[in-house]
């Protein structure tokens, strides 16, 4: 396996800068690199609007899973925390993303989703795979694998 396979990418709360970490770093309070911000690498789902996930996707090493919702939709909260689990399962080898569709419609409707919730994986700059619906645990944890493959 590469070298570089064996880093964990985090998103910059402070910047959007991406961070690759080495594993054994994550217990020292990792910082960012341009602006020494502390790094959550808890894996959470972070909320970002339509620029920052352009910008992510673009400069995200590895895959990109984002979550559109809106805060009225039940289905959206009945998802949420089997997102979150999966997200935090695969910290550093996923960013997760939450788009909230009520004030951020942008992405939505450039993936052409008729419904929320509504998923998409990106994956290498570019759109990997997107569906709509609800899924339990297994079927989101075996969709968001096939693009970590
Ligand atoms: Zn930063």
């Amino acid at each position: 396996m590469a070298q570089t396979q064996t880093k964990l990418a985090f998103r910059c709360p402070g910047c959007g800068g991406v961070n690759r970490l080495d594993p054994g770093r994550l217990a020292h309070g990792p910082k960012c690199g341009r602006c020494s911000t502390p790094l959550d690498t808890s894996g959470a789902p972070l909320d970002l609007d339509d620029a920052e996930l352009e910008r992510l996707v673009r400069s995200s090493p590895v895959p990109v899973l984002v979550d559109l919702w809106a805060p009225w939709c039940g289905p959206c909260r009945m998802v949420a925390p089997i997102v979150d689990q999966v997200a935090r399962a695969h910290a550093g080898r996923l960013i997760t993303v939450k788009i909230d569709t009520d004030q951020h419609p942008r992405t939505m409707a450039q993936l052409g989703a008729r419904g929320i919730p509504a998923f998409a994986l990106y994956r290498g700059g570019a759109l990997f795979a997107q569906r709509s619906g609800a899924m339990p645990r297994p079927e989101l944890e075996t969709w968001v694998r096939s693009a970590l493959a």
